[in-house]
């Protein structure tokens, strides 16, 4: 299943968006630009025409004229005189028409000979020059129904008035009426404004670009940004998969779809076995390429339409939308486990990687996405208790959960009213089968559960603070049964266990000579069961609790022995003086030969380091025989005796037994 990042914008792009709306205010300023420059540029021609016009009346033609023609009129020779100077090219190049008007409005000369002589209307523009006063030069097109009847056909003109004088002051003797063609003022117009149109249109496209470069170069670091955001909010950072805030999006979705229907989508919840261990062993730098590789597996190795998620810590979630129910994602969990199995080398050490699954499928457990992760998570801590790797929901996994909680929340009260007690089991000389010592086993006798076994509360109690005070009360009632025995002549070893959070606590020690002072026992007579795996949660500081514990005399013992992945080269350098074989390997000693091997070579390394060796789970006479002959001689087993109560065991021990307790064993001890 692919999980698409969300596309940044809308149809349009924010740079084109921004690109179309500043393109109106542009487009629309260079229209503005465009027509008052174009005003600009007519008003110049007409005033240019107006002072040509001018120039041509007052050098041209003034000079060819007298008051007296004005009055009177010109002669033909005067007018021949004017058609002349009004034929030469520099005049009449721009000149489409001319009519010189006397104050009675008699036209006395124009170029349209038919005119001379005439008295006509005059227009308000010649009544206005004729009496002196200033007349702007215009822009006209002729119309046949006016005073410019005569200049129709000559097309757009510029029409000038000039005042014609011959004293510099008083009213003017009359006016020159002065037509100039439009037609090249037109071209100089048209040319100059297609330059300006051009200027301004580069120019504003500059801007433009400019503009859009700037704005493209910031949206593309926000995008960038989003992105970013995005993926902090939500990709795992260490591994690159999903994170949780993603896994529940991807639920969520795959739910509304339910393509094939209820049923189909299923969520395997994972967790990683001993990976404290292996961060406090190997390091977090080792310890996080564990959770990279798992990661790698889980989004490399299965089926692609599963969404593998890290939800924080050593927990891992894989989303398969296309499972048919729950066989369907018991096989994606076998897929999960198969790709585990490959042992992560890091720095050339091979590294096994298992792994606890709780699954919950939509529709058969849950209603909702919400609820289908609580009730994978309940299967998942269902597994992690049971250590059966793989768990669907049942409801016992809810009500266990829920059991689980409160349970942790009655420990402490528990502990007030003397709930917890104990079981001893013993241990045996296996050549003369007499008892050297027993083993205290703790049982939560629960008002409403019943007799809990340790695997019920144990792993809960592990977590939290409570197991100091609940491992001190346990080595006080030990202590307090030892010195019971005692009274009534029987002089046993005991051994309890402790837990990887024990070791962690520098004041146990101190604490457990006091006990041991307090009931007046010696310290060689107490042993505490310790193993592999827990003395390797923070080495360095379960190392200096069991060195004070052996300084102070107490016998250290490595339980479970073979079942941690602790080197021999570490297990060595633990202050133990005993070591006990896990009862996997005893009770398939003669089964399996591996088993007997692991067992043969314990014995030989715990001789060879001068510890004592106690084989646990003892279930056949024919495992005795066998460990006798590789020179065990010590063990303990359902054959030889179960965990009793203190009550029952004393009376075994001196009836039904009817041996005689061993004195004290004098401990090996490991040199410190
Ligand atoms: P362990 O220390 O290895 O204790 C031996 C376990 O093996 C006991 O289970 C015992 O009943 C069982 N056992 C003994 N002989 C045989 C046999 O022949 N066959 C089989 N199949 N089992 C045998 P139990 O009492 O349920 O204890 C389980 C574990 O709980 C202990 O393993 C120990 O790790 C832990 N535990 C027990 N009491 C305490 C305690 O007071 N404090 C702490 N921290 N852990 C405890
Ligand atoms: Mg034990
Ligand atoms: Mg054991």
């Amino acid at each position: 299943m692919r999980l698409r990042r969300p596309r940044w914008s809308g149809r349009l792009s924010l740079t084109q968006q921004v690109a179309l709306l500043s393109l109106v205010p542009i487009v629309a300023l260079g229209f503005i630009l465009a027509h008052v420059l174009e005003t600009q540029i007519l008003t110049r021609t007409l005033a240019d025409a107006d002072q040509s016009a001018q120039l041509i009346a007052r050098m041209g033609i003034q000079p060819r004229l007298s008051p007296r023609d004005l009055r009177q009129g010109l002669t033909p020779a005067g007018i021949r005189t004017l058609d002349e100077q009004l034929s030469n090219r520099q005049v009449s190049r721009d000149l489409a028409r001319i009519k010189i008007w006397n104050q009675q409005h008699t036209v006395i000369y124009s170029d349209l000979h038919g005119l001379i002589g005439r008295t006509l209307a005059a227009s308000d523009d010649l009544a206005n020059t004729l009496a002196g006063r200033p007349n702007a030069a215009q822009l006209i097109t002729p119309s046949a129904h006016n005073e410019t009847a005569g200049e129709v056909g000559l097309g757009q003109l510029v029409e000038v008035y000039v005042p014609l004088r011959f004293a510099a002051t008083g009213r003017p003797a009359g006016a020159f009426e002065i037509y100039l063609s439009y037609r090249p003022i037109a071209a100089t117009v048209a040319r100059d404004q297609r330059t300006i149109v051009l200027l301004v249109a580069i120019g504003l496209g500059l801007l433009w670009g400019v503009l859009y470069r700037i704005v493209a170069r910031a949206s593309r670091r926000l995008r960038g940004q989003a992105r970013e955001n995005y993926d902090l909010a939500h990709y795992d950072q260490l591994t690159g998969l999903p994170n949780r805030t993603l896994f529940i999006d991807g639920v969520t979705k795959a739910v509304d779809r339910e393509e094939s229907g209820p049923g189909a989508v299923a969520v395997l919840l994972i967790d990683l076995d001993r990976f404290t261990e292996i961060n406090g062993t190997l390091g977090n730098a080792n310890g996080d390429a564990v959770l990279r590789e798992v990661a790698r597996r889980l989004s490399g190795d299965l089926d692609n339409g599963t969404l593998a998620a890290r939800l924080g810590g050593d927990e891992f979630a894989v989303l398969c939308p296309g499972t048919r129910g729950i066989s369907g994602a018991q096989t994606v969990a076998a897929a999960v486990q198969a790709s585990l199995e490959a042992p992560i080398v890091l720095d050339g050490v091979a590294l096994d990687v298992e792994a606890s699954i709780g699954i919950a499928v939509m529709g058969v457990h849950a209603g909702d996405p919400d609820l289908l992760l609580q009730r994978a998570d309940a299967a998942l801590a269902h597994a992690r208790l049971r250590c059966s790797r793989v768990e669907v929901y049942t409801e016992e996994c809810n009500r266990f959960d829920a059991r689980r909680l409160m349970l942790l929340g009655e420990v402490r009260g528990a502990l007030e009213r003397g709930e917890f007690i104990l079981v001893y089991q013993p241990q045996f000389d296996l050549p003369t089968r007499s008892v050297t010592g027993v083993e205290a086993l703790v049982r939560w006798r629960h008002p409403e559960h019943g007799l809990l076994s340790p695997s019920d509360f144990i792993p809960l109690v592990e977590q939290t603070a409570l197991i100091g005070p609940l491992t001190l009360n346990v080595i006080d009632q030990a202590l307090c049964q030892m010195v019971a025995w005692r009274r009534r002549g029987i002089d046993l070893d005991m051994a309890v266990n402790l837990s990887a959070r024990n070791l962690l606590d520098p004041a146990l020690p101190g604490q457990v000579a006091d006990l041991l002072a307090r009931h007046g026992i010696a310290a060689a007579r107490l042993t505490v069961e310790v193993t592999e795996s827990a003395a390797m949660v923070d080495p360095d500081r379960a190392i200096a609790v069991l060195r004070a514990l052996r300084a102070s005399g107490v016998g250290v013992s490595i339980d479970d022995f073979g079942t941690g992945n602790a080197s021999i080269g570490y297990l060595a350098s633990l202050p133990a003086n005993e070591i006990k074989i896990d009862r996997s390997f005893v009770t398939e000693i003669l089964a399996d030969a591996r088993a007997e091997a692991i067992v043969r070579a314990t014995i030989d390394l715990a001789r060879n380091l001068g510890l004592t060796v106690v084989a646990e789970g003892i279930e056949t006479e024919a495992v005795i025989e066998h460990l006798i002959s590789l020179g065990c001689e010590t063990g303990q087993g359902y054959l030889l005796s179960r965990p009793l109560a203190a009550d029952r065991l004393t009376a075994s021990l001196t009836a039904s037994f009817g041996l005689a307790p061993a004195g004290p064993r004098a401990p090996a001890t490991l040199s410190t």
